[in-house]
């Protein structure tokens, strides 16, 4: 595998990501599934950084990249990300309690989770919790074109209530005003308790708090998502207007007919719980932390075959924080288990997300408009949804080659 080298870029400002690429450029595949349909020897023209063309049925021209034995699928999108959690795997240190590090150091660090990210054939993510304004800084780097990253959607600093808290709903409704003035394009709140080895479903938040921090954010054109490990705050984050959930288990039935016809997305992060059980040793978690994590898993999957069955939008988020980042697309797989075909899955990571992010005429589709985001798949991904987990070749972003195998 091949990425353009990030350290040499670092000190080059603002120089190109990689070597000068022919404009219009044109990249042929033996076969292309557009967001859509599947269609075979296909010519996807390429100007700058948008698609103005694609062909199907058609010879590579002479100059033309050539993956004839790959299948392309639309840049995929990651819809809940912790990108500027690092690890550096120093001996005698875990993922958790590391030395503090300034924001700046720990930006350029959190290259290698955006390098890794871009290798599972995430091209865009939405980055939902981060301090010191170091996903504001990659974001923007990101957009430059001064760092090789996925497109980042960010949210700062999570809302929570602290220990002790007592409601407040005006206060509340400041913060997400704060958030969107410091630059944040979603507001992220935590409604419950619940994160890496705790499951704690406890509610944080009241309804008539979620309700003032959402007409906050929505009277300022910016979006909510709510994390919420129990069923009374997913219900309540619902009812409140969010426009996507995070986690989440026991969902009652009513508050699913109401995402249906509220529209709101459900990002369950199944595979989230499973990273912490595989990732143990190296958090230090206690086995007593396990069964609880299994436990959860299991519900989180029973409530999303559910969910799949009720018609409710379910979103891609893999929730990745360190060493998780390179297995972004894993909750595919749960996907699957959960009763949907593979092309209903990759749905979850392309045109779903792309409407949540109101980038649906740019995002998730493969089509004359649409970024040039392509990724280029070894196997047959309409067919076995591990061929997109596992076989990802090439990936271009933004009319860029960014990773090659
Ligand atoms: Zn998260």
């Amino acid at each position: 595998m091949r990425v353009w080298s990030v350290a040499v870029l670092a000190i080059s400002s603002l120089a190109p990501l990689a070597p000068p690429q022919p404009s219009p450029l044109v990249v042929h595949v033996g076969h292309l599934w557009d967001g859509a349909k599947l269609v075979d020897e296909v010519n996807v023209t390429i100007d700058g950084d948008t698609i103005t063309r694609v062909d199907a049925g058609a010879k590579a021209p002479r100059g033309a990249i050539d993956l004839p034995r790959y299948t392309a699928i639309p840049g995929l999108i990651d819809l809940h990300t912790h990108i500027t959690y690092y690890w550096d795997r120093k001996p005698g240190t875990r993922p958790l309690g590391q030395p503090r590090r300034r924001p700046a150091v720990t930006v350029f660090l959190a290259q290698e989770n955006a390098r890794k990210t871009l290798e599972t054939g995430v091209t865009t993510i939405r980055d939902l919790g981060a301090s010191a304004d170091t996903d504001y800084a990659m974001r923007d780097l990101v957009a430059m074109g001064a760092m090789i990253g996925p497109r980042m959607f960010v949210a700062g600093q999570g809302i929570s209530a602290g220990r002790g808290w007592t409601p407040n709903p005006p206060a509340l409704a400041k913060q997400a005003e704060d958030r969107v003035n410091a630059g944040s394009d979603w507001v992220k709140v935590y409604a419950s308790r619940g994160s890496f080895d705790s499951v704690d479903t406890t509610q944080t938040l009241t309804f008539d708090e979620l309700k003032a921090i959402v007409e906050a954010a929505h009277a300022l054109n910016h979006k909510v998502a709510i994390h919420s490990y129990g069923a009374s705050g997913v219900r309540d984050a619902v009812l409140a207007g969010a426009d996507s959930v995070e986690h989440g288990i026991d969902v009652d039935d009513d508050t699913f007919a109401e995402m249906v016809k509220r529209g709101t997305v459900w990002v369950p992060t199944i595979d989230h719980n499973r990273y912490y059980v595989d990732a143990k040793d190296e958090y230090g978690f206690k086995d007593e932390a396990i069964p609880p994590l299994q436990d959860y898993i299991a519900k989180n999957l029973e409530s999303t075959t559910r969910a799949f069955k009720a018609g409710v939008k379910l979103g891609m988020g893999s929730d990745a924080v360190y060493t998780m980042f390179g297995q972004n697309t894993r909750e595919l797989e749960w996907f699957v288990k959960a009763g949907m075909t593979p092309a209903q899955a990759l749905a979850t990571a392309t045109t779903i997300p792309a409407e949540l992010l109101d980038r649906k005429d740019r995002l998730g589709r493969i089509a004359p408009g649409f970024a040039a985001d392509l990724v280029a798949i070894d196997g047959r991904p309409l067919q076995n949804i591990h061929d997109v987990i596992g076989g990802v070749r090439w990936v271009m972003k933004d009319g860029k080659v960014v990773v090659t195998k």
